[in-house]
């Protein structure tokens, strides 16, 4: 296996990537706030950190990656009194719609989805644990993190202390020491969601949730950690110093952030209110011109959303799509080669560049916008070859079509035609025949029932009766050998 090198920002220096367990990646990105639509911003991250896991997992690893709700925080609160709602209603809406949403993106579920609301227990042990070891004490309405007391405070986003505490201030009736501390544990006030502490009734801080939910998943030490650039301070910094106090070594292997998404030079944001919707654009464009946009930029490069660019993403989409088209035609002329002329020679040369070049790219940071030229560079070389000749080589017409599986597998694009899709009908179908087959059954006409069964298992479903009611599964047609 080639080299892989990430970007850590920990470091600030490219690093060859070295997983803590062998042959096995655990990751961790932070997930949205649930107060509000998925937008295209949250859609840019989310994208290139799935891409990210998909290359990982292209390249040979096992990947575990969770990802968290907030489900509970003063912005949800805040809405949900704005729009007459309970927190927990709110908070439900949208975490369904951005479900729902990466779904469509085609972005792979992580293996969990760890909410603040079902973790409580969890969170107010890590604070516990925290204040045992002399890092956290309780002001008046609420526990706080004790900055100074850990050393290597600033160590990823390079602040300085000493400036950050000139540059806050400690608000009316907020009770902690100095202006650096954060808060871990918030005491309730009236009317707010609250649960059960050894500090009165509250809700657990940001920041805290991200260090006691990755820890119960992926353990004290996991190999990479991601969110976008926003979130390097304070909540990354937090993070950080919150595990590393209460583990007492290094928790994290490699950080990776990913640039903004803008709109006019101004990051989209929801506070902004300057966003497009996922639901919006997927009803424009389709999952794959958003990935395909998305993915034309380094991930850590700003993108700036434009229409046209939009446009041009669905124009090179489409160029995909033809090319994996005319393959599709020329297959039916091809031909094994007793002799090849100078268009196989090019053909396999172009190929083998795109191919090494496109591996070259992801390795170098997950250089999309790179690998992407080569794509270009295939599809391109593949158009030429088949204007060149009648009776195209089926071998290497099958090497073109091996190189865009993977580009399909690791960018999550041109899925039409690698990734089998049921259209639904035909588990209706069968559903339906299974209904008729029952009614038949009640009317004891056995024949026709039966008929109804073999008819079925002869197609490779086959039917069993069970107490819950007749289940089918698929079995191995006979003489086809699948
Ligand atoms: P939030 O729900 O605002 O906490 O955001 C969830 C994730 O989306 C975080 O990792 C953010 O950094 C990321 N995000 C939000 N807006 C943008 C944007 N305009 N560009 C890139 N990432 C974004
Ligand atoms: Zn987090």
């Amino acid at each position: 296996m080639k080299r892989l090198f990430v970007y850590n920002t920990m470091t600030r220096r490219k690093e060859e990537f070295k997983p803590l367990r062998e042959g096995e990646v655990r990751m961790y990105v932070c997930g949205p706030t649930v107060y509000d639509y998925t937008h295209l911003g949250h859609a840019r991250t989310y994208i290139a950190f799935d891409v990210i896991r998909r290359y990982l997992e292209h390249i040979g690893y096992t990947v575990f990656m969770v990802m968290n709700f907030t489900d509970i925080d003063d912005k949800i609160i805040r809405r949900a009194k704005e729009t007459g709602q309970e927190p927990k209603e709110l908070a439900e809406k949208f975490l369904a719609h951005f479900l729902r949403d990466m779904n469509a993106l085609k972005v792979k579920p992580a293996d969990v989805y760890p909410r603040v609301t079902e973790h409580i227990d969890e969170i107010i042990e890590f604070i516990r644990r925290l204040q045992e070891r002399g890092y956290a004490y309780e002001g008046s309405d609420g526990v706080y993190f004790d900055v100074s007391k850990f050393m290597d405070y600033g160590k990823l986003s390079g602040i300085d202390v000493d400036e950050l505490r000139k540059g806050v201030r400690v608000e009316p009736g907020e009770g902690k020491d100095s202006p650096e501390d954060f808060a871990l544990w918030k005491k309730a006030k009236p009317g707010e969601p609250k649960w059960e502490s050894p500090w009165g009734e509250g809700r657990p801080g940001w920041h805290i949730e991200c260090s006691a939910m990755s820890s119960k998943y992926l353990g004290e030490r996991f190999d990479i950690h991601g969110g976008g650039s926003d979130l390097i301070f304070p909540h990354h910094e937090n993070e950080i110093a919150q595990s590393e106090a209460c583990f007492g070594h290094e928790w994290v292997r490699y950080w990776l952030h990913t640039g903004f998404l803008m709109v006019g030079g101004e990051k989209m944001s929801k506070s902004l209110g300057n966003f497009v919707t996922i639901e919006e654009l997927l009803s424009r464009y389709g999952a794959e011109t958003i990935r395909l946009f998305i993915i034309q930029k380094h991930y850590r490069s700003p993108l700036e959303y434009t229409e046209d660019g939009m446009e041009h993403a669905r124009n090179s989409l489409e160029r995909l799509y033809n090319t994996m088209e005319n393959i599709r035609v020329a297959m039916e002329s091809a031909e094994v080669k007793f002799r090849w002329g100078d268009a196989e020679f090019e053909f396999y040369e172009e190929l083998r560049r795109a191919r090494e070049g496109f591996y070259a790219a992801m390795n170098d940071d997950f250089n999309t916008a790179e690998a992407l030229k080569y794509v270009f560079l295939a599809s391109n070389a593949a158009n030429r070859y088949l204007t060149r000749t009648e009776h195209p080589g089926t071998s290497l017409l099958l090497k073109a079509v091996e190189f865009f599986r993977a580009v399909s597998d690791v960018f999550g694009v041109m899925e039409d035609y690698f990734v089998e899709r049921s259209t639904g009908l035909e588990e209706e179908l069968i559903n339906l025949l299974i209904g008729v087959r029952n009614e038949l059954r009640k009317e004891k006409r056995y024949d026709l029932a039966d008929r109804i069964r073999e008819e079925l298992g002869s197609l490779g479903v086959q039917l069993e009766d069970t107490p819950k009611g007749t289940v089918w599964k698929r079995k191995m047609k006979a003489g086809t050998g699948r």
